[in-house]
């Protein structure tokens, strides 16, 4: 007979590692699956600034692993696999795993994250990995002295092209309105970098080249007049948002348009009794670290008290 858990949570990131601390502490022995890339997003960003507590920042990895154990230490079991179904219509729910793993769950909060958007380019995907990239900070390393591009104008992508002026001859940002979303101090410090240029109004309309099977150049277009340049580059980085983790979810649990999870509002209750949504799956709004952390928090007093009311 599989053992019933009283909560298991899906994704490892500052939301699902916070749920495991209070719901640890609340002896609910949690079970977590951390997904295939555990500790989630930070891993693969560079400094943070802005997380409190850390007035000198904190490197994204290190923050993550200093969740993990604290995760740890108060009797979490965690499971380095990926969540790959969830069977909602009995109960307990049951969440079986890419490793073939079978848990029954009383209680499952979600904090599965998003993952970054590419163009939706044909030859972007074919050159991923050869000069195309999501992630500076995994493969800004492989670009020294090199010519390259980062697409969008947000608080990434401003990041990103600051990132890439370490080990980058030149860094332009491909910008397809003739202003940039990013907050005022990632703009600035792009905008004062002498490395970075900014490309205003235009788009990423191809990659070049696949015969080369590395990226050599790329097509771009005024995003008003459609006139269309070829340039020189060496890598194509893509900063322009990401989209909630939540495929598994759909036509069951209540969703927007562009998947991310709609919870109780000033809850992260969702539309099924004891089911809970955290973090970044469920927050278009504000995406930082600490708010996941908050509605992780959130969700494990939520579970907590969803249990005490089911068995009281
Ligand atoms: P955003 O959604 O904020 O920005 C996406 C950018 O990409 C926008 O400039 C957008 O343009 C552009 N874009 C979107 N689709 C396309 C497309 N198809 N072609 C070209 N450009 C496109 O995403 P971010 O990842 O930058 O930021 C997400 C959240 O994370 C934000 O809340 C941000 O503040 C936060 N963040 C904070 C950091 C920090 O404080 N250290 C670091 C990184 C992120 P347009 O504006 O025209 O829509």
């Amino acid at each position: 007979m599989t053992e019933i858990r009283k909560t298991l949570i899906l994704g490892s990131g500052p939301a699902g590692y916070t749920a495991a601390i209070y719901a640890a502490r609340a002896n609910l022995e949690p079970v977590l699956l951390s997904g295939d890339q555990p500790g989630g997003q930070l891993t693969i960003t560079n400094d943070v600034e802005n997380y409190p507590g850390f007035p000198d920042g904190v490197m994204g990895p290190e923050m993550m692993d200093a969740f993990r154990k604290q995760a740890a230490r108060f009797g979490t079991e965690i499971h380095d696999v990926m969540g790959t179904s969830v069977d909602f219509s009995s109960r307990p729910f049951t969440v079986t795993t890419s490793d073939d793993q079978v848990f029954k769950t009383e209680t499952l909060i979600i904090s599965t994250g998003a993952t970054a958007i590419y163009l939706g380019l044909e030859n972007e995907t074919k050159l991923q990995g050869r000069g195309v990239s999501a992630c500076a900070t995994c493969d800004g390393f492989f670009f020294k002295n090199k010519d390259v591009y980062v697409v969008g104008g947000g608080d990434t992508a401003c990041e990103e092209a600051t990132f890439l002026t370490k080990y980058a001859n030149k860094v332009t940002m491909v910008v397809r309105r003739n202003e940039m979303r990013a907050s005022k101090i990632m703009r600035e410090r792009a905008l004062n970098n002498s490395k970075i240029e900014v490309l205003w109004e235009h788009n990423v309309t191809d990659v070049l080249d696949v015969s080369a099977g590395k990226v050599t150049g790329l097509e771009l277009t005024h995003s008003k007049t459609g006139v269309k340049q070829t340039v020189e580059a060496q890598g194509l980085f893509l900063a322009v948002g990401h989209k909630p983790n939540t495929k598994l979810f759909e036509g069951v649990l209540d969703m927007d348009d562009v998947g991310y999870l709609t919870t109780v509002p000033g809850k992260t209750a969702m539309n099924i009794p004891g089911v809970f949504a955290a973090g970044d799956c469920q927050d278009s709004i504000y995406r930082q670290a600490v708010t996941a952390a908050g509605t992780g928090c959130m969700a494990a007093i939520e579970a907590e008290r969803f249990l005490e009311d089911q068995h009281s």
